[in-house]
């Protein structure tokens, strides 16, 4: 399994839009780690996670060929996360399409905006529910419980293929202890993971900053969930959190390391 970052900003992204904090600034140097695009990301070039503000320029920026997504997998409604609009463009008038090339599997929230804004549209949409698993082609989807978003129910994604595991987990929160239960009886080979306020703790319990993640990875890695070597990068950042290089020093004693737009790895 490939896994591409396409995005690795918080809602406002990086630059953020209307801020001039000496990280947005480092953000406007060519090649900055610190220049993030809305949260997103690709599997194997066929399974696209969410579909926010940034999709397009993600597409130019890395070269992507849409069409061969097979399905779009929605995590939430958070605009920052979710451009409803951009939906349309798949099908006629805008292209010859007569049905959408894609499945779109979402949350119960995410398929009822979906549905109120195209009722006519012939759109594949399968609303999936936390910790019921779901096939798309090879690969079984599991959405856990995230604490974000609520009263939505907010999905991270354990993803699995050929005997490996990869969790997807944006916009996490404190996990509750129902989603504990399913991860400590999990094996992950790798974890994407938000870490959304950095160094600086913002206080809102709906999103992590470094300081509420390193018990979270201690607690996956003592209850086996993840190896000590398994990867785990971090994501959706905040401009307020620090920059990149303050990131890569802060994560270095637990052994994980700091999300980049354009990241790639493989299990
Ligand atoms: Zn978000
Ligand atoms: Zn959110």
């Amino acid at each position: 399994m490939k896994i591409k970052l396409l995005g690795t900003g918080a809602a406002d992204g990086i630059p953020a839009i209307f801020s001039s904090s000496e990280v947005c600034r480092k953000a406007l140097e060519p090649g900055s780690k610190d220049c993030r695009t809305r949260a997103a990301a690709l599997i194997d070039e066929c399974i696209k996670i969410d579909l926010g503000p940034d999709t397009l320029g993600q597409i130019q920026r890395n070269g992507l060929d849409p069409t061969l997504w097979d399905a779009i997998v929605f995590t939430h409604s958070h605009e920052d996360h979710f451009t409803a609009s951009e939906i349309q463009y798949s099908m006629y008038p805008f292209n010859s399409n007569e049905y959408t090339p894609f499945t779109i599997y979402s949350n119960p929230t995410v398929s009822s905006i979906i549905w109120t804004r195209y009722p006519d549209w012939p759109l594949d949409i399968v609303t999936t529910q936390v910790f019921e698993t779901y096939q798309i082609g090879d690969y079984q989807l599991t959405p856990i419980l995230a604490k974000h978003a609520e009263p939505e129910e907010c999905h991270n994604l354990i993803f699995e293929k050929d005997g490996k595991r990869f969790g997807y987990m944006t916009d996490t929160g404190l996990w509750p202890e129902v989603t504990w239960e399913y991860l400590e009886a999990t094996k992950l080979d790798a974890m994407v993971i938000e870490c959304t306020d950095g160094l600086h703790d913002s206080g809102y319990d709906g999103h992590l900053a470094l300081c509420e993640l390193v018990p979270v990875i201690e607690r996956l890695r003592l209850a086996g969930t993840l190896s000590q070597e398994s990867p785990v990068f971090t994501t959706h950042h905040s401009h307020l959190g620090g920059s990149h290089e303050e990131l890569v020093a802060a994560m270095k004693p637990y052994a994980f390391q700091p999300g980049f737009d354009g990241l790639e790895f493989s299990i």
